[in-house]
């Protein structure tokens, strides 16, 4: 029997160890917190977005993806694949616009059913062990391991799945980039992706606390490369929400290499600027008795209106014909090109995935390592980061899936 070493017992991890033991190995799980999976507890605000409808690699990002690799893993295991996977585990799902929840919409018992599986399948799980080198042998490979004491251990494969660097307390520290560097792969520069985006502009103080439908626009060196649109929020140190998030991985590589980086708000987005201009125009005509922040009221959040009316120098209780002329322009120029210069990112305490790790060029179409035969890696230490809505799991599942029944062949 094949013996095959998981190091990480996140989702990537717990999904490689079962397909690996489904194949036929002796698998052994190895997670240096106090218990599995704790990351997937906090997914999707703890009800767990499992994975999307709309799958494609134009969902991801990857700086090292030369081969297509992405596009290969969600063809050989893509979203239905994962919902047939937890079907059979006993998880029932459901469809919120395409994004699949469990059915109960919490992601401890997605963890249950996961935790049900390995040890129906008899995997070796030992938590409070840290793998802190790997070394390779003749016929396999030899695990240090600290835990409660020091030890070795050797197995004929291993999984590599010890995640990003996101929310370290859940245990994802870069202890994967560290082994893998060992072994000699090249890692494409990590950094926080899908966080929010800290701002100098004086007001976001004010504006703290505001949610509002938005679409944003990034512009990256004065030229516009990426948009999303969703709920925005306003917070103390800039923007936030999951509109945010989807921009946030290109702005945070962009920032790193010193570019400069702007969002433009369109705080009306279902008008176009034209629709808007007449809309504003023909509201404060009808609402001519009411002072500058009056006829604001019903638009936008009370906070945002009289910040629009800062921005223009107007007075909130200036009288309607006692506004400039052109009041209903400049304010539609405002609300639909809002500009935020981006100064910052929030670091990986705050975001939900890392973006870089091992560069996909270096792995084949099994996971396995193009440079060191026997080691795989699965899930977020690769470099591969999708959008907010699925993505991430979905790749972890995936890739998890395949490496560990590729370990085995
Ligand atoms: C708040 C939040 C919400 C999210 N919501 C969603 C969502 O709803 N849908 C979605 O698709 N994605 C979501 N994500 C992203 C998703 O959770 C991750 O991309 C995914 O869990 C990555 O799985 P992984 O197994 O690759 O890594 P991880 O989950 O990070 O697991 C890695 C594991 O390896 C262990 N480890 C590390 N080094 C070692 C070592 N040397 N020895 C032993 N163990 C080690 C760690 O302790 C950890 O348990 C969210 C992320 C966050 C933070």
């Amino acid at each position: 029997m094949k013996k095959v070493a998981v190091i990480g017992a996140g989702a990537s991890g717990m999904a490689a160890a079962i397909s690996a033991a489904r194949s036929g190995a002796s698998v052994f799980l190895f997670e240096h917190k106090d218990r599995v999976g704790k990351k997937l507890l906090l997914t999707g605000n703890g009800k767990c977005n499992l994975t999307n409808i709309k799958m494609g690699p134009e969902y991801f990002h990857s700086g090292s993806d030369v081969d297509g690799l992405i596009k290969s893993v969600i063809r050989r295991f893509g979203a239905e694949d994962t919902i047939r996977f937890f079907g059979e585990l006993g998880i029932y799902t459901r469809n919120r616009s395409g994004r699949i929840y469990p059915y109960p919409e919490t992601a401890s018992c997605v963890l249950d059913a996961l935790r049900l599986e390995l040890r129906r399948l008899e995997v070796k799980e030992r938590v409070l062990s840290r793998v802190t080198s790997i070394k390779r042998v003749k016929d396999g490979f030899e695990l240090a391991i600290k835990g409660e004491r020091q030890y070795t251990e050797r197995a004929e494969k291993v999984i590599i799945c010890c995640g990003g660097k996101a929310k370290p307390e859940t245990g994802s520290d870069g202890g994967g980039y560290k082994l893998a560097g060992e072994l000699g792969h090249k890692l494409i520069k990590p950094l926080p992706a899908l966080t929010g985006l800290k701002s100098e502009l004086p007001f976001f103080k004010a504006l703290s606390g505001v949610r509002a439908d938005a679409l944003l626009r990034l512009f990256i060196d004065g030229e516009e490369r990426e948009s999303s649109a969703g709920e925005l929020q306003l917070t103390d140190y800039g923007i936030s929400g999951i509109c945010t998030f989807d921009i946030s991985g290109s702005a945070v590589r962009a920032l790193d290499r010193g570019s400069r980086v702007e969002v433009s708000v369109d705080f009306m987005p279902e008008f176009t600027p034209s629709q808007a201009g007449v809309y504003l125009k023909n509201r404060f005509e009808n609402l001519k008795d009411r002072g500058a922040a009056e006829l604001l009221n019903g638009l936008f959040h009370k906070k945002l209106n009289l910040q629009f009316l800062k921005l223009m120098g107007i007075r909130e209780n200036t009288p309607y014909n006692e506004l400039p002329s052109d009041f209903s322009e400049r304010l539609c120029g405002i609300v639909k090109d809002f500009k935020v210069s981006i100064k910052d990112y929030m670091g990986y305490d705050r975001a939900q995935v890392t973006s870089g790790g091992v560069a996909l060029s270096e792995v084949s179409e099994t996971l396995e390592s193009k440079l060191c035969p026997g080691l795989f890696f699965a899930g977020e230490v690769l470099d591969a980061d999708g959008i907010c809505g699925g993505y991430n799991l979905q790749w972890a599942f995936a890739c998890g899936i395949i490496a560990g029944r590729s370990s085995v062949l």
